[in-house]
């Protein structure tokens, strides 16, 4: 059993953005078989697999912000004004633990790995690859 492990930064242009980096996440793997972890170290990000349509990626942000209120007075705002954006990441998950089979991400045809940027635009976001495997 092997563990490695590798990085991908991304610049956001956007305060709400769906980002697929199925294709980045498969030119770093790094083993044959296994799984990776696919992790963003940001508390207002998120990662998650779903199917990259443009339709469904608007209806992601819509349902998001309609789940998020935005007539509340949140506790958080205090600090850094950003509140929503990290409820927004709380409802999603900051990782995904995926299989690895040849060399590559053994997705379903319609499954595309996101990072959701939810306070954005930033500069050098950070997602962490964990490979474990042969
Ligand atoms: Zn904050």
């Amino acid at each position: 059993m092997i563990v490695k492990t590798n990085f991908i930064k991304i610049n956001t242009s956007k305060n709400f953005e769906i980002i697929d980096v199925t294709s980045k996440v498969n030119e770093l793997i790094d083993i044959e078989n296994g799984i990776v972890s696919i992790f963003s170290k940001h508390s207002t990000s998120a990662i998650v697999v779903n199917e990259n349509e443009s339709g469904l990626l608007d209806d992601i942000e819509f349902t998001l912000s309609n789940l998020i209120t935005d007539n509340y007075s949140y506790s958080h705002d205090r600090i850094d004004n950003n509140a929503r954006s990290h409820l927004k990441s709380f409802l999603l998950s900051s990782s995904e633990c995926l299989p690895v089979k040849n060399g590559k991400l053994d997705l379903g045809t319609w499954q595309s790995v996101f990072f959701v940027e939810l306070d954005g635009p930033r500069r050098s976001r950070t997602i962490t690859l964990t490979m474990v495997g042969e």
